[in-house]
């Protein structure tokens, strides 16, 4: 490697870290931002002493302001939840995801992201990417796809035993310990999110020692069934799901859908004005399933199509 391509890897590098150590940071990160009622209730009372460290806060106005880290108080951090507070979830909150397929050019980084975090290995994809083409005459673009975390889930009515259910901040999560694996639900998703684990998951000593809880999904159980959880355990702790970090080209949008914010980390938008302006929209809406997830359509793309990324599992949705 040369020194000019050293130099350009060093700073992409520096680039990465920047990025993460921010989304580690602020309630910018995971949760969106902090925004209207917000800001107060984000805002630790306790008023500890400053840590040095600024976090990027949005205000009720829209505009971005600095607070320093060790006055943001997270939901819970390290703390055991009690099942009820699981089932519940992240109280005043409603996630939702936001995906500019302008902008992917299926560098699959969001799936080795998920299945990472998650301790998964290929196949099992809990975010997918498709390759979609409206007609013969039109161009072919990636759609990355996870669990849209439906609002009208036929998902969770399905289940005999209530081991998936649905949160009130918006999240669709399973317990596995619930779970007999029955797979009405698979059935029952109109847009094939979920998962069986067939196989004994193969799983560090370490992990297996860990109790179970419903929001990590981990250690996994055999014989049930699993999806993409919007990593609730890591919003908890002011972080953003991985999918959305592990994406090179910022693809992948989170936030609040009562704050009205969504970001990757480095972008934050409003949502609505967002949807509004480039034309957003939800897959399959006319199912009334209420999908939690929105997309940007695929104009002015950012990367030409390249035939030579179809992976072997990438499904295909074409007009063939
Ligand atoms: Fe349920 Fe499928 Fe909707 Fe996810 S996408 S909430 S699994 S119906």
């Amino acid at each position: 490697m040369n020194y000019m391509e050293q130099e350009q890897k060093n700073q992409e590098e520096n680039k990465k870290s920047d990025r993460r150590n921010f989304l580690k940071l602020g309630l910018l990160a995971g949760v969106g931002t902090i925004a209207g009622a917000g800001i107060a209730k984000a805002l630790s009372d306790d008023k500890p002493a400053e840590s040095g460290t600024k976090i990027k806060v949005l205000t009720a106005d829209g505009k971005l302001a600095e607070v320093d880290s060790a006055h943001i108080k997270h939901e819970s951090c390290g703390k055991e939840l009690t099942n009820e507070e699981v089932r519940k979830g992240i109280e005043g909150k409603k996630f939702v995801m936001l995906i500019d397929l302008a902008r992917c050019a299926n560098a699959r980084k969001c799936i080795e992201g998920c299945q990472k975090m998650h301790n998964k290995k290929a196949p099992t994809e809990w975010i997918k990417t498709k390759m979609m083409q409206e007609s013969k005459d039109s161009a072919p673009y990636w759609m990355p796809q996870p669990c849209f975390h439906c609002d009208n889930p036929p998902c969770t009515k399905v289940c005999p035993v209530d081991a998936t259910f649905k949160r009130k901040d918006g999240i669709v999560l399973i317990d596995n310990e619930r779970c007999i694996g029955c797979r009405f639900c698979m059935a029952a998703c109109p847009y094939n999110a979920r998962a069986f684990n067939w196989t004994k998951p193969e799983i560090s000593k370490e992990l297996a020692l860990e109790n179970y809880n419903p929001e990590k999904g981990s250690p996994a159980k055999i014989g049930t069934v699993e999806k993409c959880d919007f990593c609730p355990h890591m919003v908890r702790e002011g972080k953003l799901p991985d999918c959305v970090t592990s994406c090179p080209n910022g693809v992948i949008f989170f936030g609040d859908y009562y704050e009205d914010v969504v970001t990757n980390g480095e972008d934050t938008f409003r949502l609505k004005e967002l949807l509004q302006k480039r034309g957003g929209y939800r897959y399959l809406e006319e199912l009334g399933t209420e999908p939690s997830v929105y997309y940007l359509p695929p104009v002015n793309r950012a990367f030409p199509f390249e035939e030579d990324k179809v992976a072997h599992n990438t499904e295909d949705y074409t007009w063939k």
